[in-house]
């Protein structure tokens, strides 16, 4: 089989990206979870960019102040940014987060997206059920709790509108002939709970999507897949456009969620995937 051609590399479009304007979150205060990692950081730093201040949330200390000073060099003229170190499976944890914006006046946007993929995943009968319970308490319990206290913030301070986006996955939506079963379920579980949340709270102006990325350029996955060529030709083969998205693309999606200028969608599986998810053949 024949490699997939790579029509616009991801460096071309992270430098185009770079250079959008500023200014769309000024005066928002935001929680974001895996800050360190590939699309929390990415979105922190365009948050920062655009006016917002920011709480960075990690289970990772050392990960946090590495990414925390990335940004700050990156937007030197960024408002509140903090660090904190969070686990998003325990509850007390995740509100100590939310509570940290207090101070600031009030948390306005929640973007619950730490997960993980862990690599003892596998099918129906290969998945220890320690993997799968795992998954489910930092992939799904930790986004409900996010959902949970973001709500109670967003009461506590009276906001007529607030803005949570949840991460999940194409795995939700599309079946994986290589499979990672309690992942794909627990991406499942995510957009379920989101659509139904933006059922619940919509007429108190609480907004609640789910970013579904395709693969990425992060180090979730491709730490995964390695240097293992037939493995990533397996996943490449299916791109139209040829190349695995990059953290900054799914960013610009959360800005847009993030924003007033998103006031009208909610509940939506909000699919960032290069048209992964539309496509029955690929181009040679
Ligand atoms: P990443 O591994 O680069 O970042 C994830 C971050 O989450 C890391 O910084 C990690 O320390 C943090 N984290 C892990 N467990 C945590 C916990 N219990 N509490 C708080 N933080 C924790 O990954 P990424 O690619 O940026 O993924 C972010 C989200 O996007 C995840 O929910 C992932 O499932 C989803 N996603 C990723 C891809 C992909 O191909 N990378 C595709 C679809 C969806």
């Amino acid at each position: 089989m024949s490699g997939v051609s790579t029509p616009g590399s991801g460096s071309d479009v992270v430098h185009t990206i770079n250079s959008i304007g500023m200014g769309r979150l000024v005066g928002k205060n935001a929680v974001v979870t895996g800050a360190a990692g590939g699309i929390g950081l990415e979105t922190c730093i365009l948050f920062a960019k655009e006016g917002a201040n920011v709480l960075m949330a990690d289970i990772s200390a050392p990960a946090l102040e590495k990414a925390a000073a990335k940004l700050k060099q990156l937007v030197p003229s960024a408002h509140k940014v903090h660090v904190q170190v969070c686990d998003v499976s325990k509850e007390e944890s995740v509100k100590a987060a939310v509570d940290h914006l207090d101070a600031w006046g009030g948390l306005d946007i929640m973007f619950n997206n730490a997960g993980i993929m862990h690599a003892d995943d596998a099918d129906a009968i290969d998945t220890p059920e320690k993997i799968w319970d795992l998954t489910q308490a930092i992939n799904v319990k930790g986004v409900w709790f996010g959902c949970k206290h973001a709500v109670l913030a967003l009461r506590k301070h009276n906001k007529a509108r607030g803005s949570i986006i949840n991460t999940a996955s194409v795995v939700a939506l599309v079946g994986s002939a290589t499979p990672q079963l309690a992942y794909t379920a627990s991406k499942g579980a995510v957009l379920a709970l989101t659509r139904e949340l933006a059922i619940v709270h919509a007429r108190e102006g609480f907004r609640f999507n789910a970013l579904c990325p395709a693969p990425l350029n992060t180090p979730l996955l491709q730490d995964w897949l390695g240097d293992d060529k037939p493995k990533r030709l397996r996943r490449e083969i299916h791109f139209p456009s040829g190349r695995f998205g990059e953290a900054i693309e799914q960013a610009q999606a959360v800005l847009f969620l993030a924003s007033d200028e998103a006031s009208f969608v909610n509940g939506q599986d909000f699919v960032v995937d290069g048209g992964m998810t539309k496509a029955y053949v690929t181009p040679e």
